[in-house]
Order: C-alpha cells, then sequence, then structure tokens
C-alpha cells in the first residue's frame, strides 16, 4: 500500500519510519539524502574529505558479453553506450563494465570512489607528492580524476557535477 513520504511528499511503495514518530514514513530516495547529509556533517566535523561510496570497475573485453554473464548471476544490468555498463544488485553493489581501451588489459580492473568534491580530493593528494590526474568534467554529470598506485592499480575519483555560480542565474 502506497504512503506518502513526510519529506518529499511523493506516494511512495516503500518507506521507513522513525521510532519516536512512525507516523511520519521516511522515502528510501529521501532516507538516502539524509544519508548524504549525514556524509556532509561527517565531512565538515572532521575537517577531511570522505569517501562516500565504492564501486569495483572491471576492464572487460566485450562489454555485452560481460554483462550478460552478471544477468546470469542474477545481476541487473543497464548500458551507459557500448563500451560502458553497469551490473547492479541489492542497494550498494555496483560493478563497472569498462570495455578495455588504449593499453588497458581485460581483467585489470580499477576502483571508483564517490566523494563530494573531487578537487578538494585531488588537492589534498597533491599536496602528499602524489601524481593526480584530473579532475575533470564528464558528459555523464561526474566530475572526476585518478591516481595510480605503485603497481598500477587504478583509482578513479569522482563527484556529481554541481552548477558552477555562472550558472546558477536562473
Ligand atoms: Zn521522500
Amino acid at each position: 500500500m502506497a504512503e506518502v513520504c513526510a519529506c518529499c511528499e511523493e506516494s511512495v511503495q516503500w518507506w521507513v519510519r522513525l521510532r519516536s514518530h512512525p507516523d511520519l514514513p521516511i522515502c528510501h530516495n529521501c532516507l538516502g539524502g539524509l544519508n548524504a547529509q549525514r556524509d556532509g556533517q561527517l565531512q565538515l566535523a572532521s575537517g577531511q574529505w570522505i569517501v562516500t561510496g565504492f564501486e569495483p570497475v572491471f576492464a572487460v573485453a566485450d562489454v555485452e558479453r560481460a554483462a550478460a554473464f552478471y544477468e546470469q548471476l542474477g545481476f541487473e544490468t543497464s548500458r551507459h553506450d557500448a563500451t560502458y555498463a553497469f551490473a547492479h544488485r541489492d542497494r550498494d553493489l555496483t560493478i563497472h563494465l569498462a570495455k578495455t581501451e588504449g593499453a588497458s588489459l581485460p581483467g585489470h580492473g580499477a576502483l571508483y570512489l564517490h566523494c563530494q568534491d573531487a578537487d578538494r580530493v585531488a588537492e589534498d593528494w597533491r599536496s602528499a607528492g602524489v601524481t593526480v590526474a584530473g579532475p575533470e568534467d564528464q558528459d555523464y554529470g561526474k566530475r572526476e580524476g585518478s591516481v595510480t598506485d605503485p603497481d598500477g592499480n587504478l583509482i578513479r575519483f569522482g563527484a556529481p557535477l554541481r552548477a558552477t555560480p555562472s550558472d546558477a542565474g536562473d
């Protein structure tokens, strides 16, 4: 049965309740929004940037073949384009399936870190003497950079693209 979320006021099929206010259903989207608020507060309190999520990036020779395999395992898949797909399972697991290009080899994956401010991560790691690529704005709504460890393991990091002050005219 549908309920109206006390936070966004959308009619929703699934929700959680505050123990003290069981009459106030909170939808899963808004619960995620509350977690993002918590992450923002933790970041403020610690004075450090924090990792808000992380995902493996598997390098694959054939994206469709890889997606079909993960579907067989019971994952849901979604395609970004012919060279990039995602395999999702439950709330937190997303595996990126990235077609190899250039010098990258199938089976040699990467780690994707989600953060709130990619520039801050880059600045922090650069000031520690690490070589950082980017970050740069990407057409899929992320600002992303990367570092490579001494053995060649790639760590990509990205934050949601935010409107710059000059875009915020309306
Ligand atoms: Zn809601």
